[in-house]
């Protein structure tokens, strides 16, 4: 067993006034469950949570799984003695180093022990400074923060490091989305964008098999795995549009290919939504990306849904998104070289700025237009991930 504990600090939450108990529980259920596997035991105090009596082979493991919960904004990895302050003392004396600059900075809620925070912090340093006489304090820039924590449960921690985790808000507690999944780098980081802020995900993929290969689809259930890693539970329902594909590129102008073929999307994903209990469908466009994705193409793909469509990458760059595709680790499956559905039947000019009167025009061409729908959202098929 190891000596450490792991301190979990949560972020905003704190904000949430008299909802915090639910934002909290949520949060407490969603650790619990992702330590589920691991033999350690969990203590949740006010303000703090601590990880303790786990194995120490399992300490990178648990700082690791603790860096996909959202709602975790740090950890740090502490040693834990009792309120006895000879104990204290000592303990600090063998963390702290030899020599340079340092200063103790000791936080207390359990409000019944003896010495107030500025008492623990003088007197620790009079100890520390006995037993390592080449230290000397420095409160306003040390080169070391030993720090004190003593908690309500009998337990003291002391620590001089922490790790930024995720932060965001405890997932569950911002509704359901269903997330528009390609197997491009944008929308991987849009869904992980809204799960940051609590939002439980459902995925929709969209293939042409056979124009698009098995793997393409493989890539699509990869991409949605790696999610799940943030995102317990995710689903991934894929859908076939060869027929709407296939009945466009007979009935109506090339150029109007893709405007034609996202509105189907949209209508699909709004049908798909609703038998989720989604409240809203979430997409990777991001402005001026490419030619479906002008106010114009936005306005007239977004005329047939009713439900809020979330775009969280609406004005990022790029690299910008590349850099958050990386941390997350989707970026390497993202750019495998596999051909999405968008890119079939794909005009040499899609247009730009389409206009709605235009594009209904277009799609009055197609006469059993209600039909495809139907049919392709009765071949849904469901992947388990
Ligand atoms: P991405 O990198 O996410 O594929 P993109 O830059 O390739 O985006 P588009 O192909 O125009 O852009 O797609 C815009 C958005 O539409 C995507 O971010 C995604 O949310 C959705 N989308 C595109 N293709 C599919 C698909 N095959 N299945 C599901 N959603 C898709
Ligand atoms: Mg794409």
């Amino acid at each position: 067993m190891s000596d450490n504990v792991i301190l979990i600090r949560y972020g905003e939450l704190y904000l949430k006034g008299k909802n915090k108990d639910y934002f909290e529980n949520i949060l407490k259920n969603n650790i619990r469950k992702k330590l589920a596997d691991i033999n350690c035991k969990l203590y949740f105090g006010r303000g703090r949570y601590v990880v303790k009596d786990y194995e120490s082979a399992d300490e990178p493991i648990i700082l690791n799984r603790l860096k996909h919960v959202f709602g975790v904004h740090s950890t740090s990895v502490a040693k834990r003695c009792g309120y006895d302050f000879d104990e204290i003392a000592e303990l600090a004396i063998s963390i702290v180093p030899q020599n340079g600059t340092f200063r103790v900075t000791s936080h207390r809620s359990y409000k019944k022990y003896p010495l107030n925070s500025l008492q623990i912090n003088m007197q620790l340093g009079e100890r520390i400074l006995q037993a390592k006489p080449q230290l000397t304090v420095d409160l306003h820039s040390p080169q070391y923060v030993l720090n004190v924590d003593v908690r309500e449960n009998g337990d003291v921690y002391l620590y001089d490091d922490s790790e930024r985790c995720v932060g965001g808000m405890p997932y569950g507690t911002g509704g359901n989305g269903l997330l528009l999944l390609s197997g491009g780098i944008d929308s991987p980081v849009a869904g992980y964008m809204l799960a940051k802020r609590g939002m439980s995900l459902s995925a929709l993929h969209f293939h042409s098999y056979p124009y698009t290969s098995q793997a393409a689809k493989e890539k699509a259930i990869e991409l949605a795995r790696i999610l799940g890693e943030y995102c317990p539970g995710i689903s991934l329902t894929c859908i076939s549009l060869t027929e709407i594909q296939e009945t466009i590129h007979k009935c109506c102008k090339p150029n109007y290919m893709i405007t034609l073929v996202r509105r189907f999307m949209m209508r699909i994903a709004e049908r798909v939504a609703n038998k989720l209990n989604c409240g809203c469908i979430i997409n990777g466009e991001s402005l001026g990306q490419v030619a479906s994705q002008t106010l114009e193409s936005i306005t007239v793909t977004n005329a047939v849904v009713n439900m809020p469509v979330f775009r969280p990458l609406i004005g990022m760059d790029k690299d910008e998104i590349i850099e958050i595709a990386e941390k997350i680790g989707t970026f390497k499956i993202s750019i495998e070289p596999y051909e999405d559905c968008c890119t079939v039947f794909l005009p040499d000019y899609p247009l730009i700025k389409p206009t709605l009167e235009k594009v209904e025009e277009q799609e009055s061409k197609i006469a059993n237009y209600n039909e495809l729908i139907e049919r392709a959202i009765e071949n849904i098929e469901t992947i388990v991930l």
